[in-house]
C-alpha cells in the first residue's frame, strides 16, 4: 500500500499513533472545497473507519462561510480508502434481494415515460441501479472511474459503462435527460467540478438527481462519529440544502425538490459500532426492525435532491 499523503504533502504514515491508526492531522490550513474560504472549525475529530477497519483517521471541519462540513486536510489520493470496498464487487442473489428490499426507496425513482429517455448513472458502483432500470424505457449509460471495473461491469450488464470522463463529456454533452448520482457526491473532492460536468451533460430541462447523507440529521446527532453514514475516511464532505441551492444556481440548475429518503442501513449499521466498536453484519441484520421503526418517525438520515437544468449558471 502506498503511504497516504495529506493535502500539505506530508507523509501521513509518519503520524502513526500508538494504537496503530494513521492520523491525517499534521498542522494544516483549512480550505473549503466548495467556496475556498480559509475560515473553518473542527466539528468531529479522530473519526475512525468503523466499517472496513482501514487504519486511517480523519477530522471533519465546518466552513464558516458556506457551512460545508468536510474532511480537513483533504486527502490527495482517495483510492487507498477503497481497496476492500464491497460496493464494487458483484453480489449474490440473497444480498441483491435484501438490498432491493432495504434500499429501493433511497435511489432515484426511475419511471418509464412514453418518450425514450437517456439516463446516465454517474458512479454506478456494482451496477445495481442500472440493472433495475433495464426493464424500463431508457437508453442506459454508466460511469465508473476505474477502467477495468468499468469494462467488466459493462460486459456483465450489457450497458455501456464509460471510465474516461473526457470521453463521457465529449460523447454526451447536452444529451442526457436524467443524470443520477446515488450516494456519490459525498465521496468527491471537487463538488464544483462535478456540478460543472453535470451542467455540460444534462440537456436544458433535464433532471440532475443526487442523494447525500444529511450531516444535520437526528441520526448523526444521536450516533456522532459512530454514525454509519459518516463512513470515514471515504466520505469527504456533506453538502446541505442551502449550499446545494448555491451550487445549483452557480452551475445552471435550479432545485425543484428535496426530500428525506428511507435509508435503513444508516441507523441499523450504527448499532453494531455503538455496541461492539465496529461494524458486524449479523448485528446489523438484527437492528433492521428497530431501524425501520425509527425511519417511520425520522426519515432524515439522507436527502435526495431533484435539480432541473436551466443552463443559466454564472460559470457557463
Ligand atoms: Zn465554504
Amino acid at each position: 500500500m502506498n503511504a497516504p499523503r495529506g493535502s500539505n504533502g506530508l507523509n501521513l504514515v509518519e503520524n502513526k499513533n500508538v494504537n496503530g491508526t494513521i492520523s491525517s492531522k499534521p498542522t494544516h490550513r483549512f480550505v473549503c472545497l466548495a467556496c475556498t474560504s480559509g475560515a473553518g472549525h473542527l466539528v468531529l475529530g479522530d473519526c475512525k473507519d468503523y466499517y472496513l477497519g482501514t487504519p486511517y483517521t480523519v477530522d471533519y471541519w465546518e466552513c464558516e462561510s458556506c457551512g460545508l462540513v468536510q474532511q480537513s486536510p483533504l486527502p490527495e489520493d482517495t483510492s487507498i480508502f477503497y481497496e476492500a470496498y464491497p460496493i464494487h464487487s458483484e453480489k449474490g442473489f440473497i444480498f441483491t434481494w435484501f438490498r432491493k428490499l432495504l434500499m429501493t426507496g433511497a435511489y432515484y425513482p426511475a419511471k418509464s415515460t412514453d418518450t425514450r429517455q437517456r439516463l446516465l448513472d454517474f458512479g454506478c458502483g456494482d451496477g445495481w441501479f442500472l440493472e433495475n432500470c433495464k426493464s424500463k424505457n431508457f437508453d442506459l449509460l454508466g460511469y465508473e472511474p476505474e477502467p477495468s471495473h468499468a469494462s467488466r461491469l459493462g460486459d456483465r450488464l450489457g450497458i455501456p459503462v464509460e471510465s474516461n470522463v473526457e470521453n463521457l463529456l465529449a460523447a454526451n454533452a447536452g444529451k442526457i435527460d436524467i443524470l443520477t448520482m446515488n450516494f456519490v457526491m459525498e465521496h468527491l473532492i471537487d463538488v464544483n467540478r462535478v456540478f460543472a460536468q453535470a451542467q455540460q451533460l444534462v440537456r436544458p430541462g433535464g433532471v440532475f438527481y443526487f442523494s447525500v447523507p444529511d450531516f444535520n440529521s437526528i441520526e448523526r446527532r444521536i450516533f456522532g462519529k459512530k454514525w454509519h453514514n459518516i463512513d470515514a475516511p471515504r466520505h469527504i464532505s456533506f453538502p446541505d440544502a442551502p449550499l446545494i441551492e448555491k451550487l445549483a444556481e452557480r452551475h445552471g440548475f435550479r432545485v425543484v425538490k428535496s426530500s428525506g429518503l428511507p435509508f435503513l442501513s444508516g441507523f441499523a449499521a450504527s448499532i453494531p459500532v455503538v455496541l461492539t466498536g465496529r461494524f458486524r453484519y449479523w448485528l446489523f441484520l438484527l437492528s433492521i426492525p428497530l431501524s425501520y421503526l425509527f425511519n417511520l418517525v425520522w426519515r432524515t438520515s439522507c436527502r435526495g435532491y431533484w435539480l432541473e437544468a436551466t443552463n443559466e449558471g454564472s460559470l457557463g
